[in-house]
């Protein structure tokens, strides 16, 4: 499950210095590790805290919308500081931490080589408010405000190895995510896909999202604004979806909109969560597999 990544459709390399070789690992799918999100930050939050001083040492205004509608302002409701802005002058700090993370996460089961490789291409403080950057890199997802999170490392390499495993090796067309929250499983899914829309249904999110990723001047990430339930269907088929929020079932919109021979990842249940595999084998068959615990926040419908 290997794939040589030289055809990453962007670089980071604006934000982000060259990274080298991930991890390898055999293909372990045994490993089972709950996002235990509220106790894993918990648990961090704190023990970070002299480094989080360092990290936020040098901050600058955000630069130029890169493509799209004007970006509203954030809400500072929960989030009192400009996020894009965290730690951005310090790559190189931040680059031994990121290699450590990926390390752990290979450690954990991840094996699929491009994925360890985007997950170290990507910084992912800088989705981040800057209180909690210097946590970023921890195996914890964390809060980004009105009530959600950054899904742990972990987790998100794992549901994207897995929406890849049916495509070895070759980047996947369209993929479609459903909660963009603060923007970063996109940014991540972006260095594997060659197009990449993602929904998000709180608006000053979507609007983080959008503040958090300009800097990358990420080219393939088309972000909306909207009820993910219903998906996309001026744009489907994808070729992979990731849910990054749990429902009680799959919508069936979702269904639909795969392509045949598309795989659909997503957190399954309420209060005890399941990560669910879809694949859609025909027009009118889907199987469906389960795999391991998991913990997301809720999916839900309508916008706010
Ligand atoms: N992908 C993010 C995780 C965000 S948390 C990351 O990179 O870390 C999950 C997100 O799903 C939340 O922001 C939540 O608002 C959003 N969400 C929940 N239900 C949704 C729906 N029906 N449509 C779109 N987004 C939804």
């Amino acid at each position: 499950m290997t794939g040589k990544s030289s055809r990453f459709p962007l670089s980071l390399s604006s934000v982000v210095e060259k990274k080298g070789k991930a991890a390898s690992g055999a293909p372990a799918r045994t490993v089972v590790t709950p996002q235990t999100a509220t106790r894993n930050a918990a648990l961090d939050s704190g023990r970070l805290a002299a480094k989080a001083q360092a990290a936020r040492a040098a901050q600058h205004p955000a630069p130029s919308s890169s493509a799209g509608k004007p970006a509203t302002p954030v809400s500072r409701t929960a989030l009192p500081t400009p996020i894009a802005t965290a730690n951005r002058s310090a790559p190189l700090v931040s680059e031994a931490v990121r290699k450590a993370m990926v390390a752990r996460v290979a450690k954990q089961g991840v094996s699929d080589q491009k994925v360890l490789a985007a997950m170290e291409a990507v910084p992912r403080h800088m989705f981040m408010e800057p209180g909690l950057s210097s946590q970023a890199y921890i195996d914890a997802s964390l809060p980004i405000g009105h009530h959600q999170t950054i899904s742990q490392p972990y987790i998100v390499a794992r549901m994207i190895e897995i929406m890849r495993d049916n495509n070895k090796g070759k980047a996947l067309e369209r993929v479609l995510e459903i909660g963009t929250g603060c923007g970063y499983q996109a940014a991540v899914l972006s260095l594997v896909a060659k197009e990449v829309y993602s929904i998000e249904r709180i608006k000053p999110l979507h609007e983080l999202a959008k503040t958090n990723l300009r800097p990358l001047r990420i080219a393939n990430i088309r972000l909306h604004y909207g009820d993910g339930m219903l998906g996309l269907p001026q744009v489907a088929p994808f070729d992979g979806i990731i849910l990054a929020a749990a429902g009680l079932e799959v919508p069936q919109a979702l269904l639909e909109q795969l392509a045949i021979g598309g795989r659909l990842v997503a957190p399954v249940g309420g209060r005890q969560q399941m990560l669910q595999l879809i694949e859609r084998i025909s027009k009118f068959e889907w199987t469906s597999e389960t795999l391991e615990e998991c913990h997301f926040v809720p999916l839900r419908p309508g916008t706010v």
